[in-house]
């Protein structure tokens, strides 16, 4: 047995080995800290913050959100924690101007026939108040995919164009493998169609300062580049295994790593059925965020429609260099690899007098350590997702957005799991001495 291999004797051992450096896992490594618990955070990047990834893009002298980057204003743990760590929220810009892509042509009005599409949008505020109830019109709808509801429902031509387009940011999957579930939201039913009013802050110096002072006010020990290969729970202990070789022994275990990833990772005993599937099959989530520099527009004007498969595309801010930020989502299986010249068309018709600078992306799906954008999951994975299946077993539990919470794929849903795990891990460690 080599030396790291034996089990620490208790008074030394660390009270919980985190895999995943994200703000699940750094969330958490803060939250046991207050409870008098120390941590080990193990991140297979270089780097804390996991798909909360800003950094500076070019010469354009400002730090820009890769991954996430919006929180909500009823985001309440997300904000509590920005409020604790002293990190400034940025209120974002209201839309001034909204824009649509038909036609082969920008309008400001989504549709000819203005009376059809509001009747298609009473539409879809009826059927997602039928899904916030359990009756069988319900359970009809919950069981059809996106693709399948806008057939059935036979939409107005506008009323699909603009459901493509939140979808993008939302659903972020292939329409014909998620549910409807993942558009027609209790919060559509309260009628909040423009989403982009409920997205009202950015962290200024970007999202990922959040889970470096995280981790940096919790204590953790943070062992960065190494992956997590293999996690045993031993019975009296956990131990991991990482691709250097390096074994590390704990009281307990945080899995806080994305849902695709799992595959990667070598558990014993082995993982439930529920989660074995899971981890087999992953989720679906496949969007591409745009990062566009462009000089002329206005922050505020949101444009929405299909412009070469980008769906979404908002002016965010001014940039210290005087141009503007524009974000654009569209989903990877319609945009493919992006390029200037369609990022160029995109934007002539979009924003006709702007002049494109440049564009950047970070390419989520064939990132190795998220293999996807955020959770999307598929009708027939959705029940492996129950927090039955995820709940703490052993000397192990389990975080991240990923997960099923009320805010599943948010920066808050992350946090929400991240506290029920704490929870668990804090009386397995009481229970066990
Ligand atoms: C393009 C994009 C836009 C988004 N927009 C928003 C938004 O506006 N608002 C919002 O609320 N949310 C948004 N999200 C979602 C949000 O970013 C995520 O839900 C959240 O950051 C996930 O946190 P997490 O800790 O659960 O997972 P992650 O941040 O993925 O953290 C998991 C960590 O585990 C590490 N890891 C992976 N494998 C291993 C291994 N084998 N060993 C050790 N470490 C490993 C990863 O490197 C990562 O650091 C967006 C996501 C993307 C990609």
């Amino acid at each position: 047995m080599d030396k790291t291999d034996a089990p620490q004797h208790s008074q030394t051992m660390i009270d919980t080995l985190i895999l995943g450096g994200g703000l699940a896992g750094t969330a958490a490594a803060l939250w046991l800290a207050d409870l008098g618990h120390g941590s080990t955070i193990v991140e297979a990047r270089p780097r804390l913050g996991g798909r909360a990834h800003a950094c500076p893009w070019g010469d354009a002298g400002l730090e820009v959100d890769y991954g996430g980057g919006w929180i909500r204003t009823d985001h309440a743990e997300m904000i509590g924690l920005a409020k604790r760590l002293d990190i400034t929220l940025i209120p974002r810009a209201p839309i001034i101007q909204h824009s649509h892509f038909r036609d082969g042509m920008w309008h400001a009005d989504p549709a000819e026939d203005m009376a059809a599409h509001d009747a298609g949008l009473t539409q879809l505020l009826a059927d997602a108040k039928i899904m916030a109830d359990d009756t069988p019109a319900s359970r009809a709808l919950h069981a059809m995919t996106l693709q399948d509801y806008l057939t059935h429902r036979a939409l107005p031509p506008s009323v699909v164009r603009e459901v493509l387009a939140w979808w993008s940011i939302s659903g972020s999957a292939p329409p014909d493998q998620v549910g409807v579930n993942e558009y027609l939201t209790p919060k559509l039913a309260k009628g909040l169609l423009i989403k982009l009013e409920e997205l009202a802050f950015t962290v200024q110096g970007g999202a990922s300062i959040i889970p470096q002072e995280a981790a940096k006010a919790s204590g953790a020990d943070a062992v960065l580049g190494d992956a997590a290969e293999r996690l045993e729970d031993r019975g009296d202990c956990v131990q991991a295994t990482l691709a250097s070789g390096r074994k590390i022994t704990a009281r307990t275990a945080l899995v806080a790593l994305p849902v695709n990833t799992l595959s990667q990772i070598r558990f014993t005993p082995p993982l439930t059925p529920a989660q074995s599937r899971l981890r087999k099959l992953g989720h679906q989530g496949a969007a591409i965020k745009l990062m566009i520099r462009a000089k002329g527009p206005s922050p505020g004007h949101l444009a929405t429609g299909e412009a070469l498969g980008l769906r979404w595309i908002y002016a965010d801010r001014h940039l210290p260099d005087g141009s503007t930020l524009l974000v654009a989502f569209g989903l990877h299986r319609e945009v493919g690899e992006p390029t200037f010249a369609m990022v160029q068309t995109t934007m002539a018709a979009a924003f006709p007098s702007a002049e494109v600078l440049d564009f950047d992306w970070h390419d989520w799906i064939n990132d190795p350590f998220a293999r996807g954008t955020w959770v999307s999951p598929t009708l027939a994975t959705l029940p492996d997702y129950g927090p039955q299946h995820w709940a703490m077993q052993g000397r192990i539990a389990f975080a991240g957005s990923d997960l099923y919470s009320a805010e599943q794929g948010w920066f808050e849903g992350a946090l929400q799991t991240a506290r029920t795990a704490v929870a668990a891990l804090d009386l397995c460690l009481k229970q066990n001495g």
